[in-house]
């Protein structure tokens, strides 16, 4: 008798069609183990099987290459793979990386993010693009020099406080590197905010790079930031309007592509009462999107024991919104890693293929 096995496909398809300086945004070190594991994306995990380069040319530049041993370059490179199968676009992106001895107690690393205005083919004129991003339109840009600067911790690396762990296992009393990696570089790529609050009053901008210096653009990730039925942007600076509303615990990202890969919801943005300046407004917020959250990459702390090799939908939608070509993230739901199916018989796959 003639077997033949019958491949039913499923595809969940999501409704949602599925100063001026820089401010250098940072991870902060949470007290307790998370033990939770958020998987690397499909499109990198089975990039064999799906056929899938990497198709991002991401460059590292070490400053202090006596610093770095094997162990901690090839964390790196899991998260520059990463990404580099994420991103569309291939221009070549420069990260510089540093270990240092001087960053607060609790942060683990911070990133500075160059940034550009104005540049050939800009989306949008008046506002600022992690210049990674501007590269991408502007090949005048692309000289070779340093996209962002990521620091990381380097008291806590030598009180042997990460994990290097590449298989993705969480590690009690350990920060995982590939993680705070792969956070760090998506504010490079863009996901920060100009967004600050001194006393009460609230403002945003930064001086314009290369010309206009004495003017001050906003970043493109900030057109988004809503609270209630206003953008942020919209009111007045400085003004003690606009800081109330930066400590809300009200801020919304109202990004187009984002809501649409999250059933027309914009996710809530990290704005406690307090302001935290390097986590408020740049990050999604803490509870929203607590340990094991498929979106947690990129809340301002990070659990020990917390391993997560995935930017998640929204990032990606957040980028999107700001400019970027990202693929579509494809998700398997069953089979099960390690499931075993038998031959002959019937067998759904589900799989959820987010549309962008
Ligand atoms: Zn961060």
């Amino acid at each position: 008798m003639k077997r033949f096995m019958l491949l039913v496909f499923l595809f969940t398809i999501t409704k949602i069609s599925i100063g001026q300086y820089s401010i250098l945004t940072k991870s902060e070190a949470k007290a307790g183990n998370a033990f939770t594991v958020v998987e690397e994306p499909s499109i990198y995990k089975d990039r064999v099987a799906l056929n899938k380069i990497a198709q991002a040319n991401i460059q590292i530049v070490y400053e202090d290459p006596g610093e770095w041993i094997l162990e901690h370059t090839d964390a790196l490179d899991e998260a520059v793979n990463i990404w580099s199968h994420l991103l569309k676009d291939n221009t070549q992106i420069v990260i510089n990386v540093k270990w240092s001895d001087s960053l607060s107690g609790a942060t683990l690393a911070e990133t500075k993010t160059y940034l550009r205005n104005n540049f050939a083919n800009a989306p949008k004129n008046n506002f600022h693009y992690a210049k990674a991003f501007a590269k991408q339109k502007d090949a005048g840009l692309n000289d070779g020099s340093k996209d962002m600067r990521i620091t990381f911790n380097k008291a806590k690396r030598d009180s042997n406080l990460f994990s290097f762990d590449l298989d993705g296992i969480p590690i009690k009393d350990k920060y995982d590197f590939v993680t705070l990696a792969l956070h760090e570089m998506a504010h490079g790529l863009g996901f920060t905010s100009s967004m600050t609050k001194s006393s009460s009053n609230g403002d945003f901008g930064e001086l314009g790079i290369p010309t206009n210096t004495a003017q001050k653009y906003p970043k493109i990730y900030d057109e988004y930031l809503k609270h209630d039925n206003n953008y942020l942007i919209n009111i007045a600076r400085p003004s003690y309007e606009l800081g109330q509303q930066l400590t809300s615990n009200n801020v919304y990202y109202d990004g187009t592509k984002t809501k649409k890969v999250n059933n027309n919801s914009a996710p809530k943005i990290y704005a406690p009462s307090a302001w935290k300046s390097g986590s408020s407004i740049g990050h999604f917020d803490e509870t929203a999107f607590p340990e094991g959250d498929p979106n947690s990459l990129l809340t301002p702390f990070l659990s020990a024991a917390e391993v997560i090799r995935n930017p998640g939908y929204l990032v990606l939608g957040v980028l999107e919104d700001i400019g970027w070509n990202v693929e579509r993230q494809i998700t398997t739901i069953s089979p099960k890693p390690g499931e075993e199916i038998m031959r002959g018989s019937s067998y759904t796959i589900k799989c959820m293929i987010i549309l962008m």
